[in-house]
């Protein structure tokens, strides 16, 4: 079955609304098993929704189609799919019911506008909406299936969840698309790209990956009849990821860098000492896995005196001798089992792609180990690479 989705709404075309509804949707299709090949948006405009309608009616068998379902002049959408497959639009008793209860609840009479919303392409099922007006609809016409569905995301969610997909299930069983997402770092896109070309061409399950800040996130995807069967052939696919590329794998799903350095430190606890990341290294781990952060301080060119004299910043040493010293000095100043440090300065300017040198160093006790790194973007950007990059330095000695 393929689905196809058009949402309508100018606020959503200027960016005024953020389209929610869209990934709901979206994550409710593929459990389903539905294969979603395109959706658009377009404005409030009766010509461009009809149109987008009859072009989804082409390819797909389902088409969705949400908000434009209010009461006002620029709500169209129920006048749009009426246009779309040539129905006129009827007054439908049950949608009528259920657009009053809504003023009989809260004790006001109904405005003449609303009307309008008890109005269905002929034929058409009517779906309740028991928070707020605008009924939903769903037509069966020339072989397809249409939904329209109220914009409001509350509304819409639970439309989608109580309705639509119990209907999607009575009428057209269809297996499940299930993805896991298997999270790389320490490894460039294009050198994973490179050692896995062949897994990357495979169809059922699918690989796609995508680039994050000093990661790649590589989602599985499988179609299969249902959730278990899906799950070996994702749990295949995992396992052949891991055997090629499991040292640069760190976690899946909604891990986190920072949750596997915890994972990984088992009870050690870690103390930072940050100048240039201004406290995203404490941040991640304080969020992530707290139970490994001894402390983390965040220094400046003013450093407490009473801080022992590894921890002071000296305005002409090197970043990487002072990030050593200082991974040092706080392991010692926290009795940590690891100090972690990262120091950096500005040595371009905007537009140079060496705009700040930073330095990271880890210290276990045994030894201490140090990375120099270039940075360009701007100052917060550095600060979050950087801070990226001090994890997957401690990740990569623990692992
Ligand atoms: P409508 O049903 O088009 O009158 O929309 C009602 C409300 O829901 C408005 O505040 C819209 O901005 C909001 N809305 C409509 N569509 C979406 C969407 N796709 N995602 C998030 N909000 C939406
Ligand atoms: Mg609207």
């Amino acid at each position: 079955m393929i689905a196809e989705v058009i949402f309508t709404g100018t606020e959503l075309l200027l960016g005024q609304t953020l389209n929610t509804n869209a990934q709901y949707l979206q994550q409710a299709l593929a459990a389903q098993g539905l294969d979603l090949y395109r959706q658009v948006t377009v404005g409030d405009n009766l010509v461009r929704c009809a149109q987008a309608i009859r072009e989804a009616a082409k390819g797909a068998d389902l088409v969705f189609i949400g908000g434009g379902l209010g009461p006002t002049e620029d709500d169209v959408s129920r006048e749009a799919l009426g246009e779309a497959v040539g129905l006129p639009l009827v007054r439908d008793e049950a949608a009528l019911t259920i657009v009053r209860r809504f003023f009989v609840s809260r004790g006001v009479s109904m405005p003449d506008n609303n009307f309008k919303q008890a109005l269905v392409p002929r034929g058409g099922l009517v779906l309740d909406n028991p928070i707020g007006t605008a009924p939903g609809v769903i037509l069966a016409h020339g072989g397809k299936h249409y939904f329209l569905l109220p914009g409001p995301p509350r509304e819409f969610a639970r439309m989608v969840d109580e309705q639509v997909l119990p209907y999607l299930r009575r009428h057209f069983a269809a297996g499940v698309i299930s993805s896991r997402i298997v999270k790389f770092c320490g490894i460039g896109e294009s050198t994973l790209d490179q050692s896995l070309s062949d897994l990357l061409k495979s169809t059922n399950p699918t690989l796609a990956p995508s680039a994050r800040e000093g990661q790649v996130h590589l989602r599985i995807t499988a179609k299969a009849a249902d959730e278990a069967a899906a799950g070996r052939m994702i749990a295949a696919m995992e396992a052949a990821l891991r055997e090629r590329l499991g040292r640069h794998i760190f976690g899946t799903d909604g891990d986190t860098l920072a949750g596997a350095v915890g994972r990984l430190l088992a009870g050690r606890r870690v103390a930072l000492a940050e100048t240039f990341t201004g406290g995203f290294l404490a941040r991640s781990l304080a969020l992530d896995a707290a139970g490994s952060l001894a402390c983390g301080l965040v220094l400046t060119g003013d450093a407490p005196p009473a801080l022992p004299p590894g921890l002071r910043i000296k305005p002409e040493e090197d970043v990487g001798e002072a990030a050593a010293r200082m991974a040092t000095a706080v392991r010692a100043y926290a009795a940590s089992d690891f100090g972690l440090a990262v120091t950096g300065a500005e040595v371009g300017d905007e537009r140079s792609v060496e705009r700040f040198a930073a330095c990271i160093a880890t210290d276990d006790g045994a030894s201490c180990r140090v990375k120099e790194l270039r940075l360009w973007g701007n100052r917060e950007q550095a600060a979050r690479r950087a801070a990226e990059a001090a994890l997957i330095l401690l990740w990569r000695s623990l692992a």
